[in-house]
């Protein structure tokens, strides 16, 4: 769903630079127990509503805030992941 949503996304921005990141960063995480993924779900989805809502009533500048906080936060959740052996890189090549 996550992956889908953002999939979407960046396809309406018809941003290339934006769809090449994307792909990148999605790619080499993989979470080692499957569990964590089920508890970010729910924050997951309400980060994705208020971004959607924010796009919907026409403010790019707040769903551009809204967004880039989705991504920090995501971010910061696989670190600290990471740190704690919960999850770790891969490379697919
Ligand atoms: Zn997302």
């Amino acid at each position: 769903m996550d992956r889908k949503l953002h999939a979407r996304l960046v396809e309406i921005s018809g941003s290339d630079t934006l769809a090449r990141a994307s792909r990148s960063v999605w790619v080499p995480f993989v979470a080692a127990d499957g569990t964590w993924w089920q508890a970010r779900h729910d924050e997951t989805h309400r980060e994705h509503l208020t971004i959607l809502q924010a796009i919907e009533e026409n403010h790019p500048e707040e769903a551009e805030r809204l967004a880039q906080e989705h991504v920090l936060h995501a971010l910061e959740v696989m670190s600290s992941q990471i740190d704690t052996g919960k999850a770790e890189l891969k490379w697919h090549l």
